[in-house]
């Protein structure tokens, strides 16, 4: 590294999430009093940009957004992180990227996700960033934008000797193209996104921990035959499991108090990147991103939820010197 900040591009989505709040969620065609109501800025995309930016990488957005109110929540967000904005594109022709979330008592949710500006982020918004991501140490991608600009973005990425990190959520609707997970360096899905991947129905929870084991191992080995070069699959308060053609295996997740795992996904994925950047080995990425993760399931909220670089430290050297 010569002195600048390890650069990351992130193509993906920005949304703005109504949260309501309710006892109990209402049936077809009722309405039901609710208990509180918030906005928020969130998507995926969104979150693992200010997880990067806040764990001290140079993020560039790259994607769409509608020119309205909503628009504004969203970019002062990231802006305010500290992500530079310069390539999401305001298009006054759709509206932005929103999601309707309903939660009972108990957690349980129902979500309507209008992508909209998310879906028409286009291939020429990723050949407008062109410079910056030929001059990137990783591009990061989901799946919440429309899925020839990922292939296009990821494809740019490869052919420019970029690594790739590719985190397939959610689960993609149509099949993906031949050839676009061999241009991943790594590929990151949670356990619902693996076995849409693999085929390998997940086990359940109470499953033992040789079934846990025998599964994480068949559905990593399966993800990396199809060409990236290390599969990382997020296992919740179990951590991630490592492959590569070199060997494979559990980094555990630090055990903390879980209080709203939302956004734990987007903490240990903006993480990942910013240590794959930085030239991190790829289990000490690992190691760093899990912390990363589990701090966010400390905290409420999406956004709020990330930590900070000095946050992220410390809580790895108190776990190391209670280790
Ligand atoms: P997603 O939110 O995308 O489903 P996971 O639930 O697998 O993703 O969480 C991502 C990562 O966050 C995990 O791999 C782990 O490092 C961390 N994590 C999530 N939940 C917990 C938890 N309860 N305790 C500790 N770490 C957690």
């Amino acid at each position: 590294m010569t002195g600048r900040r390890p650069r990351v591009v992130l193509v993906g989505s920005m949304n703005f999430d109504c949260v309501a709040k309710a006892d109990r969620l209402p049936r077809k065609g009722e309405t039901v009093l609710g208990t509180s109501f918030g906005t928020f800025p969130g998507g995926k995309g969104a979150n693992q940009a200010v997880q990067m930016a806040r764990l001290g990488a140079e993020v560039f957005m790259v994607g769409r957004v509608g020119d309205d109110f909503m628009a504004d929540v969203v970019l002062s967000s990231l802006k305010s992180s500290g992500v530079i904005t310069e390539y999401v594109r305001r298009d006054a022709s759709v509206t932005t990227g929103a999601a309707c979330i309903y939660v009972d008592r108990n957690g349980d949710n129902m979500i309507v996700i209008i992508p909209q500006a998310n879906l028409a982020c286009s291939k020429e918004d990723v050949e407008a960033a062109g410079d910056v991501i030929r001059s990137a140490e990783v591009l990061l991608c989901q799946f919440e934008i429309a899925l020839p600009t990922v292939v296009h973005a990821v494809t740019m990425a490869a052919r420019f000797g970029v690594k790739v990190i590719l985190n397939p959520a959610p689960p993609a609707t149509q099949p993906l193209p031949d050839g676009l997970l061999a241009h991943a360096t790594i590929l990151t899905p949670n356990e619902t996104e693996a076995e849409a991947l693999s085929g390998f129905p997940t086990v359940p929870p109470e499953a033992n921990e040789v079934d846990k084991a025998a599964w994480e191992s068949r559905v990593a080995r399966s993800l990396l035959s199809m060409g990236p070069s290390a599969v990382v699959l997020t296992l919740g308060e179990r951590g991630a499991y490592l492959a590569t053609r070199e060997g494979e295996g559990l980094v555990p997740a630090f055990p903390v108090q879980a209080v709203d795992v939302t956004a734990a996904g987007d903490a240990f994925n903006g993480a990942l990147a910013v240590a794959l950047a930085e030239g991190k080995a790829l289990r000490d990425a690992v190691v760093f991103a899990n912390a990363a993760g589990a701090l966010a399931a400390t905290r409420p909220g999406a956004q709020p939820s990330l930590a900070d670089r000095d946050e992220v430290e410390q809580f790895l050297r108190e776990r190391r010197a209670r280790a």
